[in-house]
């Protein structure tokens, strides 16, 4: 490829509360990273967290942006392992490999960790600078749109990991969104008997859910939605023995939950936390949608150029659609019609 571009186009959150779409420099990759052209990036609820409210890791001023796919277009000095003109997809996190939870293999709880679009500069531009070894390549016949797919489904699978082995396990999810469909899919896609309980009709028929919970007890329940009326309904339909997963982070003035410790003491159950994903998550991610094990595609309800973020903000946060994705290339409207 020719000259790069000096600038480009980007979406920079330099308070919480408000966002600008302008105009910024194009990054230097360091001598141990890549310069990427944003392909698609998707949007979520995190990233609406983001620019509403702020979040634990976010550290300002940011471009946001964690789930990408793209093109290497310049490499440093360092980087040997990947070529120009390479689709990959940007393994959110760059950890430090030498703390204890690196050792065990869950860099997701690194104590360094830096994630792209919270700690480091994400997707929603025209390029990002990422890690070299932060990269995934895409498997052959797996289009971008549906790669940038393996972040969302990265954390699912990390939250499903809890749980151990999931063969003939029944599974409640509870939040029937893009993240509870592909909560439920990779559960089945592991052979766990998954259920989502969702009280939207739409979403509730995609994915043959039930309204309201039924009586029966899973043996695993994850809270996709962060509501807690959902936790509290998702642990009283934990089975003996059963773990409940919070997958969903809830609002921090949201009151402290009260459990009933004496429940857990005689039905022997457990709790498990799940935030984030591993580097390994981001392969098996990509290796499951590339077999075609679970679909991605139906999820996909509006392609959006990114001077649209704020259409795509408002469908994420009033639920009028799936997954919205952008396309930091368009500058044109290329809109797909509204979920129907
Ligand atoms: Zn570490």
């Amino acid at each position: 490829m020719g000259s790069l571009p000096k600038g480009m186009l980007a979406v920079v959150v330099r308070e919480i509360g408000s966002y600008e779409i302008t105009r910024v420099p194009v990054a230097v990759p360091r001598s141990d990273e890549v310069l990427i052209q944003v392909r698609v990036t998707g949007l979520c609820r995190t990233d609406l967290k983001i620019i509403e409210a702020g979040h634990r890791d976010l550290v300002l001023p940011r471009i946001p942006g964690e789930e990408v796919v793209g093109v290497i277009r310049e490499k440093g000095a360092g980087v040997s392992n990947f070529q120009i003109g390479q689709m990959v997809y940007v393994y959110p996190g760059l950890w430090c490999g030498v703390c204890p939870a690196c050792q065990a293999d869950s860099e997701n709880l690194c104590r360094e960790m830096r994630i792209m679009g919270f700690h480091r500069d994400g997707g929603f531009a025209e390029f990002v600078t990422a890690p070299a070894r932060s990269l995934i390549p895409i498997p052959a016949g797996l289009p971008p749109e549906e790669a940038v797919f393996a972040e969302p489904l990265s954390c699912c699978l990390n939250a499903l990991e809890q749980a151990g082995p999931l063969a003939g396990k029944t599974v409640g999810i509870w939040g029937a969104g893009p993240a509870g469909t592909l909560l439920s899919r990779a559960a089945a896609a592991k052979g766990a008997r998954p259920l989502s309980v969702e009280p939207d009709d739409r979403r509730r028929e995609r994915i043959g859910g039930c309204w309201p919970a039924p009586e029966a007890l899973f043996d695993l329940a994850i809270v996709a939605v962060g509501s807690e009326a959902a936790y509290r309904e998702a642990w009283s339909h934990l089975a003996p023995r059963g773990l409940l997963v919070i997958f969903s982070g809830l609002s921090p003035t949201a009151a402290v939950q009260t459990l009933d410790l004496n429940r857990i003491h005689y039905l022997e159950q457990k709790i498990a936390g799940a935030y984030g994903c591993c580097y390994r998550h981001g392969e098996e991610a990509l290796r499951l949608l590339a077999e075609g094990s679970l679909a991605v595609n139906d999820l996909i309800s509006h392609r959006l150029p990114l001077s649209d973020l704020e259409r795509g903000l408002e469908i994420v946060k009033n639920k009028k659609g799936l997954k919205v994705l952008l396309y930091p290339q368009t500058t044109g409207p290329e809109a797909s019609p509204d979920e129907a």
